[in-house]
């Protein structure tokens, strides 16, 4: 069968924990989560190699424990925790659909999925498995985000798609601002200068420095993630 020709061949798609729970809320909701799941179907169809970098806020964040009087490294490394748990969620629901994925974890826990291994990843991208990466970097103090950037260049990811729940990026915050303007392009330096908030300055400029273009785009809106692989305009792209 021919394969529709894609502007994309392989990407890092980030999907905030928020992305997996209803609303603004906790939890795992397994009606997002297939939803989710059929996003990737629907790429994974169009013959592209996709990673995917999971975020865990929609169950914990070090940051919002540490306000609360935690210790931040235990906070974050519970953050991290958390990613593993959506990781597996995801996981569970991309294979009841005839997904072939592999979860690999920055945190070594063997019973339950392999370690992060670039070469590994490689290979299971190489044959067309979806590769899920949980427990972000590793590390306290970083995010999902910078795990993400981290990971695409790792893995030579072509673009970050970042999964939000507006269309792209805007001047403000267009949930509270009506005056809020879309940008369809924007640089590194302005979404980092203009403390657009869209991704934290650490996963910005990874991703400036190594010339990884962003594309930040609305995961609500179904095909969205084709449309983007298939080179339609969609969302912002943070590039220059
Ligand atoms: N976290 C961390 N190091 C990492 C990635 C994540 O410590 O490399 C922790 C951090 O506490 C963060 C939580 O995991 O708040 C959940 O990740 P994130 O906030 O990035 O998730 P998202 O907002 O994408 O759902």
């Amino acid at each position: 069968m021919d394969q529709a020709p894609v502007k994309w061949k392989k990407v890092l798609l980030k999907i905030g924990g928020e992305s997996l729970a209803e609303g603004e809320g906790y939890g795992i909701s397994f009606s997002r989560v297939r939803l989710v799941a059929a996003e990737i179907k629907d790429v994974k169809d169009l013959g592209v190699q996709i990673g995917i970098m999971v975020g865990g806020g929609n169950i914990f964040r070090g940051e919002a424990a540490s306000k609360g009087g935690m210790d931040r490294a235990t906070g974050d490394y519970m953050g991290m925790l958390a990613t593993i748990l959506n990781a597996l969620a995801l996981q569970d629901t991309l294979e009841k659909i005839g997904v072939v994925t592999r979860v690999q974890t920055a945190i070594e826990m063997q019973e339950i999925a392999e370690p992060y291994i670039r070469r590994r990843a490689l290979r299971h991208l190489e044959k067309g498995r979806v590769v899920i990466f949980a427990g972000g970097t590793g590390n306290p103090y970083f995010t999902t985000d910078t795990a993400a950037a981290l990971r695409g260049l790792e893995i030579e990811a072509e673009v970050i798609l970042k999964a939000t729940k507006v269309e792209g990026i805007y001047s403000s915050d267009p949930l509270k601002d009506k005056k809020a303007e879309k940008f369809d392009e924007i640089s590194y330096t302005e979404v980092i200068n203009r403390r657009l908030g869209i991704m934290d300055a650490t996963a910005i400029s990874l991703c400036m420095d190594n010339y990884l273009p962003i594309i930040v785009f609305n995961l609500q809106k179904r095909g969205n993630i084709k449309r983007i692989l298939l080179g339609e305009k969609v969302g912002t792209i943070v590039g220059g």
